[in-house]
């Protein structure tokens, strides 16, 4: 791998059925979430040397195949309280807690804890010390209760609109039980404009929503919406098809 200028961020999965990322600064590859199936992975980081794997939370679409890359020899680092939901000894893996800075490589991570219905949730902030770069990534959480400054690339779960969601509702294509778990557990549209208001913006280049729900989620109003806020580049990513 060659010194990059810029942070390699690709999108492997990214929905309620799987979630894996790639990112990279020519240095140090890391992995983070391994909700998909090892095989369906592999393709994607068997050219990388990969220094570790970050894991948000115990639900299957992002630790499905924890046990099997700790197996295979990858560094996972995750939550004492995502270890446990999950039945993984705690030596062996990297524990990490929130507002606790650590390295992988060239980068500096922070993991920070979000809100979601599961046992210790946490989101991570990358900073590259070979692009100077900062990435933000945080899905499978209603909100986010940290502001960070001079963010480059965010990777922000965009689970549903409002609208779309209620529309879903009368037409009984979801149901009441499921819309007030998504109310509590995932970030919505608006929840999202209102952090990236306070957000700083100014060193913002790319956008990318992730974790987004299909049926629930107007992509054109979302996209609209958020680039008029805030002059990015913003992706998505639908289901397994690439990002648009
Ligand atoms: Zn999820
Ligand atoms: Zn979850």
């Amino acid at each position: 791998m060659s010194r990059r200028t810029r942070i390699l961020i690709k999108i492997i999965a990214s929905s309620s059925a799987g979630n894996c990322y790639l990112i990279g600064d020519g240095v140090t590859a890391v992995v983070i979430e391994c909700g998909i199936s090892y095989e369906k992975i592999i393709p994607h980081i068997k050219e990388k040397k990969i220094s570790g794997v970050l894991v948000s939370h115990e639900h299957k679409d992002h630790a499905k195949e924890c046990q099997k890359m700790i197996f295979k020899g990858y560094g996972i680092y995750t939550s004492a309280g995502t270890l446990k939901a999950l039945k993984i000894p705690l030596k062996s893996v990297n524990v990490i807690k929130s507002k606790k800075a650590f390295k992988i490589g060239t980068f500096d991570v922070l993991p920070f804890n979000v809100q979601h219905d599961c046992a210790e949730p946490l989101g991570f902030l990358l900073k590259s010390n070979v692009t100077g770069e900062k990435l933000l990534f945080a899905t499978d959480t209603y909100y986010i209760k940290y502001l960070f400054p001079g963010v480059k690339y965010y990777l922000l779960e965009c689970n549903y609109d409002i609208d779309t969601l209620n529309k879903n509702i009368e037409k009984d294509l979801v149901p009441e039980a499921m819309k007030r778990r998504i109310l509590k557990s995932h970030f919505s549209l608006d929840n999202l404009l209102s952090y990236l208001k306070k957000a700083d913006l100014s060193k913002t280049d790319e956008i990318y929503l992730i974790h987004t729900s299909t049926g629930n989620l107007n992509f054109k109003k979302a996209v609209e919406e958020i680039e008029k806020l805030t002059f990015a580049e913003v992706k998505y990513f639908c289901w397994q098809k690439s990002i648009k």
